[in-house]
């Protein structure tokens, strides 16, 4: 990626954690922004922001992060993003934009659009990548190389403040896709927050045998499961946020797949054979991979994160 000329003067990360640091590392690596001011909740989160040098300034409040910045990032648990614009609404400075990295949008928008003033811009974005680890240590400047970054901009957002977002993405490494905040949180529940919570749940199921210690599954899990674990190690306070705020569409994923599921355990009981699985070409419901497939649109094809 070659460099481009500073997008803003000074970013200000409101929640530095994996996504906050990468953005931070990122920006700077990429020289998107001028000068990087990070905050954190914890007095140990702020201080090691500061001891890897992924800020220009680490200040210890929302307020004060936001003071004089062009571009505001939250990037705290989905369901602290509207106490974070409370906080930070009186200071933003005018013209400003202020965005997130949320995995559920409707809420987000819901929760913070009420607190931000006139003549600032909103811009929710989701970037869709990451990994099971949190905190500042967990972050890397190539998170968003390659990934998608949707944006989710609220009717009637000033179409100069999204490009420039774009853009900003974009340096990052970032492909920026645009869609309302509905369709996203449908589509991420199926990619993302149902994957999420089947893991939870299947790595529960296996804590709850009786007979199979969990030396065992741990030693065999190259037979399926260990996906399953790795993912099942991600944040729970920040899932948790995610199936509370993305309810409606998690809910309508989790009855279609709940069908689905006892549909098979129907079939597997009768032996597979009444529902056609016993043929050269069992699909388990799935298109068969002989078949002509039309692609996946995007960006669901490329998703499996956050
Ligand atoms: P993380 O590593 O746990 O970092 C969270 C940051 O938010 C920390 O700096 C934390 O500060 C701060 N924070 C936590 N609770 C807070 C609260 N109630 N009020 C204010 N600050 C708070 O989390 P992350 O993985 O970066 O996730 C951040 C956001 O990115 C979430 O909204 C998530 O949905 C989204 N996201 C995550 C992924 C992923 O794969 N992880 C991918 C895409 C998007 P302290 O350390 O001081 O507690």
């Amino acid at each position: 990626m070659t460099k481009s000329a500073p997008l803003f003067n000074r970013l200000a990360l409101i929640g530095t954690g994996l996504i906050g640091s990468s953005i931070a590392r990122a920006a700077r690596a990429q020289g998107a922004v001028r000068e990087i001011v990070a905050t954190a909740r914890s007095v140990e989160t702020r201080r090691r922001i500061a001891e890897l040098g992924l800020a220009d300034q680490v200040v210890e409040s929302n307020a004060a992060a936001v003071a004089g910045a062009e571009l505001v990032i939250v990037c705290v648990p989905v369901g602290a993003c509207g106490g974070v614009a409370a906080e930070i609404g009186p200071h933003l400075a005018r013209g400003a934009t202020v965005s997130d990295v949320g995995s559920v949008k409707g809420a987000v928008i819901r929760d913070m659009a009420p607190h931000l003033p006139e003549g600032v811009h909103f811009v929710p974005a989701h970037p869709v990548a990451g990994t099971e680890n949190s905190g500042p240590d967990a972050g890397f400047a190539s998170l968003f190389v390659g990934r998608w970054c949707i944006l989710t901009p609220p009717d009637g957002a000033d179409s100069g403040a999204v490009e420039k977002l774009a853009a900003f993405w974009r340096a990052l490494g970032a492909t920026v896709e645009t869609m309302p905040a509905a369709h996203h949180d449908l589509v991420l529940a199926i990619t993302s927050h149902l994957p999420h919570l089947i893991a939870y749940t299947i790595v529960g199921t296996a804590d709850e045998l009786a007979e199979v210690t969990r030396s065992e599954v741990l030693k065999f899990s190259a037979g399926g499961f260990r996906d399953f674990t790795r993912i099942a190690a991600s944040d729970p306070t920040m899932w948790r946020d995610v199936f509370l705020a993305n309810k409606d569409a998690v809910l309508e994923m989790l009855g279609t797949f709940n069908e689905d599921l006892s549909q098979l355990t129907r079939a597997i009981r009768r032996g597979i054979v009444q529902i056609g699985q016993d043929s050269p070409a069992p699909d388990f419901g799935r298109p068969h991979p002989d078949l002509p497939v039309e692609p996946l649109p995007r960006p669901y094809a490329a998703s499996d994160e956050g």
